[in-house]
């Protein structure tokens, strides 16, 4: 093994990055995980992913862990329904949907973010994971890196991996090439203890999801493990909109009267997520990588996840994506078959960048037709095909 005595540290303690943690100490491989949170609970997650058959799922069973995922995921959390913007069902597969049905390429099991970096922390061996470690620079050293983080400290790496998100501070060693603004924004709220705070949303969504279109906007909305339902106001807007919308994203009345403004088609029903939701809600502006993406490969650096390929959520690929990074990348790494650590990061970055390009695709094709006057139509015509 190419790798063996060698140190390899992974800038981010995300989905991807733990991923690859944890394939790699399965092979031997001595890893560490660098993560600016202080600790493992320093954050609140964000809302449930689901997992991909060939992807996230791929990885979870390399990984040995899917008897875990299976006793923590959400069964149920991935039935759905399509309604219009007066909250009038058009489709549902609440009936006909299996709780779990692992195996089939079109269950795609949801679990929440936290309990997903649970099952993968405690997967490590102890103190993997440096907590509390802002990386914010390196420089080359004998054949590695050393590294900088904000407390002060410093440390060497043979191969440093790049899993540090959508801001990524270490792909900035490796290309140029930025993301650029969709056009899309979504505004992010959450409301706690859903059935009591909102009855009404509440039943409609029955514990799985709900995709909303109407005037060329949507709502996209699910139940998370801890009784919280997670909603998207989504729609079209410029790069700047939170800021000079002039709005207290703290002020839940403000955040109502701008969605009947902005949503005035729609039904009062919709009010109670406002209403509801506790502040402060969070504007995300949505980015993609250029499909076209490329680069040459580094000596014992390379990236994967958001760091490499940021693309928009509407094809839900974003973490398959990454997990599926981990996956190859652990593979090319471990294999033995490439004549230089070079050479299987080259190998890789190809791969990868051409998988990632595809599904980015995808996901900005979405985007267009759910925020477009055809979304309703389109959506239930992908529905109920599948
Ligand atoms: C609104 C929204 C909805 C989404 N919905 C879905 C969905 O339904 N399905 C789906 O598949 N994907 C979805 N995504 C995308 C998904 O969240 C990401 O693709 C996925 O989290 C990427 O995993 P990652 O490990 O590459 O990066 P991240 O999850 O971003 O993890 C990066 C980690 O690096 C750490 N970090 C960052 N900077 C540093 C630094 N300088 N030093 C040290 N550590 C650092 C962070 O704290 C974090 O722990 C959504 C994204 C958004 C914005």
């Amino acid at each position: 093994m190419k790798l063996q005595h060698k140190e390899i540290a992974i800038i981010g303690g995300g989905p991807g990055g733990l991923t690859l943690a944890r394939l790699l100490q399965l092979k031997g491989a001595r890893v560490k995980v660098y993560e600016r949170d202080l600790n493992k609970d320093a954050r609140v997650q964000g809302s449930p992913l689901d997992l991909h058959d060939d992807s996230g799922l791929a990885a979870m069973i390399k990984a040995g862990l899917l008897n875990e995922f299976r006793n923590s995921f959400l069964p149920g959390a991935d039935r759905k329904k399509i309604v219009d913007e007066q909250a009038e069902v058009c489709f549902s597969d609440h009936e006909s949907k299996a709780e779990e049905n692992f195996g089939d390429p079109w269950f795609r099991p949801e679990i929440d973010r936290g309990t997903l970096r649970k099952i993968l922390l405690e997967s490590l061996e102890p103190g993997t994971v440096v907590w509390d470690s802002h990386f914010v620079s390196m420089h080359r050293q004998d054949d590695g890196w050393m590294l900088h983080f904000k407390n002060g400290d410093s440390f060497y790496a043979d191969l440093v991996v790049g899993a540090d998100g959508a801001n990524s501070k270490i792909r900035p060693y490796i290309t140029d090439t930025k993301a650029f603004y969709t056009g899309i924004t979504m505004l992010e709220g959450n409301i706690y203890d859903a059935v009591k705070a909102a009855p009404g949303i509440s039943a409609l969504l029955s514990g799985g999801k709900i995709m909303a279109f109407g005037n060329n906007k949507n709502i996209l909305m699910g139940q998370k493990g801890n009784g919280e339902i997670g909603f998207y106001a989504s729609f079209r807007a410029d790069e700047g909109w939170a800021a000079h919308s002039n709005l207290d994203f703290s002020d839940k009345v403000q955040l109502l009267g701008w969605f009947k403004k902005e949503y005035p088609e729609w039904s009062s029903v919709w009010y109670e997520l406002f209403e509801s939701a506790v502040a402060p809600f969070i504007p995300r502006p949505i980015y993609c990588m250029p499909a076209d993406q490329t680069w040459e490969p580094r000596p014992g650096l390379t990236m994967l996840g958001d760091a490499a390929h940021v693309m928009p959520p509407f094809a839900g690929e974003g973490v398959n994506m990454a997990m599926r990074d981990a996956l190859d990348l652990s593979e090319y790494l471990m294999s033995g078959n490439h004549g230089s650590v070079t050479e299987a990061i080259s190998l890789y970055e190809k791969e990868m960048r051409a998988r990632a390009s595809a599904a980015a695709q995808e996901s900005l094709a979405n985007g267009e037709i759910m925020h477009s006057d055809k979304a309703l139509a389109a959506m239930l015509e992908f529905f109920q095909k599948h």
